[in-house]
């Protein structure tokens, strides 16, 4: 196993701002830095270009990334240069001078990163100014297109494979998001000249139960989930200082050994605790998120939340610290619309671009859906990560513990309003519309005089923004761009994530060719 330098990580906070690696990133990292072929196959999304911008930067040399797409290059490049990387692109859309600047970069050996469609890899004595310019390696964006194999093969592709005979000793490096072993064969044949290390990386922690529970009275519900795990370690995180006091000290009550973890205890305390946690058994850390980070703890065989997560992403990476082993390993995370509330306010306090904030609450609102999906918990957080999944069998929705009924007559009225509203708004003003309420905006888009006006007085407004929520996570909905913005106030449970329209799954349902289950237990709750 090859070390990653210290280096890595500090850089990895101060150009790209992130504090900690994402699963698979560096390991790859590593080995890329080491030399010799690699071959990465990643989820979409989960942060592949990392593996070769870090590098990069840390080395201060020229990498060559190839991508198939011009759009996503000059995405990137933009990206890079907002970050202070000296990144440039060459391709068919620049005009002569662009294109002549990226040159000049490059043989000043100004450049970092040179992105280049594979079209144009041999052409105009490119090959021999990226070896003057001392080039490091060859980064090949979706590799998988090199492969006949491969859902998207392109011809282009096997140009790369002659650039990089042409280029010598050069390290190649392959990125995909496509798995298939017949690909990555392929892939391996075409683009390498010796096997390629393989780091194949799915989100998919199968040893891992996944429950969650609308929290009720969270102690109790705490305690009965304990009660299963006793004479284990495990970590119960919550979002406050104080909380994890007080539930250490109810945990201590009832006879567990709990110890409170936060940032805001004195150093040797929390040492100590720590190193409690690590070396004992049966150990119970209550903690706020300042927990995990490097706690390599392998056989943590519980994980629970006593609020609410702040998005799928530390979700996943705090139960992931359970079950390292591979042995069985539980979770439980309990949320509330107080959470909800609470988690969006804070999203909405924070000091940071509109656009950014549109971003977290979208990442929350996935979140959100993974409580109340009516789907296999493990399907709807793998879907998230863009990997697919057969139902588990093992989380609380498989083994039936989550009630769910027949959908399919709110799901028509709700897309037959998303539909005659001309598949734009949000899910704020589609419940108006459903629930036959005249507000400003309904009247000005005429929208009281459509069939599905008021059709839908059986539910509440956060009722049918639950169940459209529902059908999104079940591919029932799209989002498309917005047209009415979403209230903030305070009840932002049902808060939108802008204008909702049908797939083509939503449209078999709306024409009565596929059946939907919902969760009933959103829509029976008290408000
Ligand atoms: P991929 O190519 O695998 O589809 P990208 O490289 O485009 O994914 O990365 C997806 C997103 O993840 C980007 O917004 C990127 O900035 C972000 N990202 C990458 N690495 C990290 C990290 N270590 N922590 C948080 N976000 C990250
Ligand atoms: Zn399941």
């Amino acid at each position: 196993m090859v070390l990653l330098p210290p280096q890595a990580r500090v850089l990895l906070k101060s150009v790209f701002g992130y504090d900690d690696f994402r699963p698979g990133q560096a390991e790859i990292i590593a080995a890329v830095l080491h030399g010799g072929p690699v071959l990465a196959v990643m989820p979409t999304g989960s942060g592949k270009s990392m593996c070769y911008q870090l590098p990069a930067i840390m080395e201060g040399a020229l990498t060559v990334v190839v991508s198939p797409l011009i759009a996503l290059m000059r995405d990137q490049v933009q990206q890079m240069r907002a970050l202070g990387i000296a990144a440039a692109t060459l391709n068919s859309m620049n005009g002569a001078e662009e294109n002549d600047e990226a040159r000049r970069a490059m043989r000043d050996g100004a450049l970092r990163l040179l992105y280049v469609s594979p079209e144009r890899l041999m052409m105009d004595g490119l090959i021999a100014d990226v070896r003057r310019a001392g080039a490091r390696r060859l980064a090949i964006d979706e590799a998988h297109c090199v492969s006949e194999w491969g859902h998207d093969f392109r011809p282009e592709y096997r140009e790369i494979g002659r650039a990089a005979e042409a280029l010598g000793d050069i390290q190649a490096i392959g990125l995909t998001a496509t798995a298939d072993a017949a690909t990555r064969e392929d892939i391996a044949r075409r683009l390498f000249s010796s096997p390629p290390q393989l780091f194949l990386h799915s989100f998919d922690r199968p040893n891992i139960a996944l429950n969650f529970a609308l929290k009720d009275q969270p102690k109790r519900q705490l305690s009965h989930f304990l009660e299963k795990h006793k004479s284990e370690s495990g970590i119960v995180y919550c979002s406050s200082r104080k909380r994890t006091e007080d539930l250490a000290y109810y945990f201590q009550e009832q006879g567990y050994d709990a110890l409170a973890y936060h940032a805001g205890m004195d150093q040797a305390a929390r040492n100590r605790n720590g190193d409690r946690f690590l070396r004992e058994d049966a150990v119970i850390a209550v903690a706020t998120i300042a927990f995990g980070m490097g706690v390599n703890k392998p056989d943590v065989r519980f994980v629970a939340h006593a609020d609410m997560p702040s998005s799928v992403e530390s979700y996943y990476q705090e139960i992931g610290r359970a079950g390292r082993d591979g042995l069985p390993a539980d979770t439980l995370t309990l949320y509330s619309l107080d959470d909800m509330a609470f988690l969006r306010r804070r999203i909405d306090e924070k000091d940071v671009s509109e656009e950014r904030r549109r971003i977290e609450h979208d990442r929350f609102s996935a979140l959100a859906m993974l409580c109340e999906t009516p789907r296999c918990r493990r399907q709807t957080l793998l879907a998230y990560f863009a990997e697919e999944a057969a139902p588990c069998g093992c989380c609380d929705v498989c083994q039936g513990k989550v009630a769910v009924f027949d959908g399919v007559i709110p799901t028509q009225k709700a897309l037959s309003a998303i539909y005659r509203t001309g598949q734009r708004f949000g899910a704020g003003h589609i419940a108006d519309v459903l629930r036959g309420e005249a507000t400003d905006a309904v009247r000005r888009h005429g929208h009281d005089a459509i069939k599905t006006f008021g059709v839908g007085k059986e539910f509440s407004k956060s009722q049918w923004s639950s169940i459209m929520r529902q059908l999104f996570a079940a591919g029932a909905l799209r989002t498309a761009s917005a047209e009415h913005s979403p209230s903030r106030d305070g009840r932002s449970y049902g808060r939108p994530m802008g204008g909702f329209a049908l797939t083509a799954k939503g449209e078999k349902i709306l024409f009565g060719r596929e059946t939907i289950m919902l969760r009933g237990d959103p829509l029976t709750r008290s408000e």
